[in-house]
């Protein structure tokens, strides 16, 4: 299983060191065979002696250069960062970020050989229209994708579960994940209030390979509780 800890705009860098000491212990001291991600922010980007993988959460599509406010491989590689999350909602939604400019991202980083956790999810007004319009809306999110790039993770995240504390239902993940499969043969995620409460009931979803968290794992004890799980 895959266990990914998406930080957003929380923790510090000094925080951030001391989440990782704490989580580093646990997986070690369990023998922990799961694949264990963290994204902290970018101001907390570091080197870290851990088995865990550390990921972006953004980056620009560039080496270095005049981009205000934004991050290129450039920064990455000086901490051995290989691993990006790619289509969030929250950046598709807020800092609106098209599809053509996910996919160039996309190809960015793909070119580069980076793991790619990339995020597809529907709004409410669509989940409210059946399967039918949740796949064909999440389909049209691989518009410009590789999807039979090696280092690509998939993570379902619907915008109405997301940070609201309402997960979807079993049946939701089981059909979507199940029609995903169809059509990307890759790691498939869920992610959208995923918490030690309902963690075992979903990843035992058939076609669910792991959880992208956000709120429950800003709280090392919690998201480690949900890898043990
Ligand atoms: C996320 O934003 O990736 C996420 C899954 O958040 P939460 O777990 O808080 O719903």
């Amino acid at each position: 299983m895959i266990f990914a800890a998406n930080f957003k705009t929380n923790h510090t860098r000094k925080s951030t060191r001391e989440y990782l000491e704490v989580l580093t212990q646990k997986v070690v001291d369990s023998a922990c065979k799961d694949a264990v991600y963290v994204f902290p922010p970018a101001t907390a980007l570091d080197r870290f002696e851990t088995p865990i993988v550390i990921g972006a959460q953004n980056a620009y599509p560039t080496t270095n250069g005049a981009y205000t406010g934004e991050i290129g491989t450039e920064q990455l590689d000086e901490f051995g960062i290989k691993t990006i999350l790619i289509g969030h909602s929250e950046r598709r939604e807020i800092l609106h970020e098209s599809q053509e400019i996910v996919a160039e991202k996309f190809a960015f980083f793909k070119e580069r050989g980076f793991e790619i956790i990339y995020c597809i999810g529907e709004p409410l007004e669509v989940r409210e229209q059946g399967d039918e319009a949740v796949i064909e809306y999440l389909l049209a999110q691989f518009e410009g994708i590789d999807t039979s790039y090696e280092k690509l993770i998939v993570a379902y995240e619907p915008i109405w579960a997301i940070g609201t504390g309402r997960s979807a239902t079993v049946e939701e993940i089981a059909s979507t994940h199940k029609a995903l499969r169809q059509s990307v043969e890759k790691p498939l995620l869920y992610g959208g209030s995923a918490k030690p409460a309902n963690i075992r009931e979903i990843i035992g979803i058939d076609n669910v390979d792991g959880v992208l968290v956000g709120s429950a794992s800003l709280d090392p004890e919690s998201f480690f509780e949900m890898i043990s799980a």
